[in-house]
């Protein structure tokens, strides 16, 4: 194996959790076979991005200026190719994500690669990775053979624990040069969607309401007994579309996938779509009234009973142990 590119993602200012997401697995995947990780940074005015890549990465290649002040795929699809060409990777890790989904296939396309998205694990094959990806929004996990070198590979984000490291890497200036000019595609702004600010990716313990919530009216009784457990909440999907939670905190194949320490599933069925956002988490409690609810295949812990019974009485317990 030569070596593994990992796209570094930033946004306003920030590396994205993503990115060190990516460098663990490019480590762990290159360490074996005596491949080196190479950080890319793409940005205008990044420098202080760096040290913390540079403790990562083998190397970090630095590409400064204008034309990478904002993502434009375009810009980044024509900087990578010609990278690609002058340090013949084995691998090019991009984040599954807006920016990646954007960018991936077209690169593929312009390296003439084999590509995977939604990537959840990969090994070195003896030619080319043998790439995990879920499939049918997350019902079955497929292992696909990618036989290019480079690989195109688009990684599931928050599906990688992001691991520290303490390597120095040197810092390469490389200069896109003119490939990134005259491009058709223009950055005119960045829309934040509003949020509320709760980031249920991040959360150490996550309270998971779904359809047995029944109403509206039921919610306080699950907002408190989150508030003192120090949890978050999210929801299944339907629980959204009734307009009872934002949807930045669906869990779920079409919401966000998120790894907890604890996740306590109130009233929700275990529908694949929902279980492959949260089967990552390390310890899953489901409470159902229906002993056959498939969220008690995937649970550590169950209890079949009414949710409006069982709350109160895990809220006195807690008290009982607090105190
Ligand atoms: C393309 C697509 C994408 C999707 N993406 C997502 C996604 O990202 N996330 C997601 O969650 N879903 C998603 N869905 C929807 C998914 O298929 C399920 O419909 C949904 O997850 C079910 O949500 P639920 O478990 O809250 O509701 P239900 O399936 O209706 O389950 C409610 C559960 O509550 C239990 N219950 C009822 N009353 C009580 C009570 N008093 N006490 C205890 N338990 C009780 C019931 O026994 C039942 O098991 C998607 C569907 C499609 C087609």
């Amino acid at each position: 194996m030569s070596s593994i590119l990992v796209l570094v993602e930033h946004r306003q200012g920030a590396i994205r959790d993503v990115t060190f997401e990516m460098l663990t697995a490019a480590r762990k995947l290159a360490a074996p076979a005596g491949g080196k990780v190479e950080a890319v940074l793409f940005g205008d005015g990044c420098d202080a991005m760096l040290p913390g890549l540079q403790s990562q990465a083998d190397r970090v290649v630095y590409a400064a200026g204008p034309a990478f002040k904002d993502f434009n795929y375009e810009s980044y699809q024509k900087a990578l190719v010609k990278l690609v060409a002058e340090r013949k990777p084995s691998a090019v890790l991009i984040a599954n994500s807006a920016f990646g989904t954007d960018l991936g296939p077209s690169l593929a396309v312009a390296l003439n690669a084999g590509l995977v998205s939604d990537a959840v694990a990969f090994t070195k094959a003896d030619s080319g990775f043998s790439v995990s990806r879920g499939m049918y929004a997350g019902k079955l996990v497929a292992d696909w053979s990618v036989g290019s070198e480079p690989a195109v590979i688009m990684v599931r984000q928050s599906n990688f624990k992001p691991e520290p490291a303490s390597l120095s890497g040197e810092v390469v200036r490389w200069e896109a040069g003119d490939v990134v000019s005259g491009g058709k595609t223009k950055f005119l702004s960045l829309e934040e969607v509003p949020t509320t600010g709760i980031d249920i990716t991040k959360a150490t313990i996550v309270v998971g309401i779904g359809r047995g919530i029944k109403e509206a009216k039921n919610m306080p009784l699950v907002q408190e007994f989150a508030k003192e457990i120090g949890a978050v909440l999210a929801a299944s999907r339907p629980v959204v579309d009734a307009g009872w939670l934002p949807k930045e905190v669906q869990v779920g194949s079409s919401g966000k996938t998120i790894k907890p320490k604890l996740y306590i599933a109130l009233g929700i069925s275990g529908a694949f779509q929902h279980i492959a956002g949260m089967k990552g988490a390390d310890t899953i409690i489901a409470v159902n009234k229906d002993p056959k609810a498939p969220i008690f295949s995937v649970a550590h812990y169950g209890i079949v009973d009414d949710l409006h019974k069982v709350i109160p009485v895990l809220r006195t317990k807690i008290k009982e142990l607090a105190s």
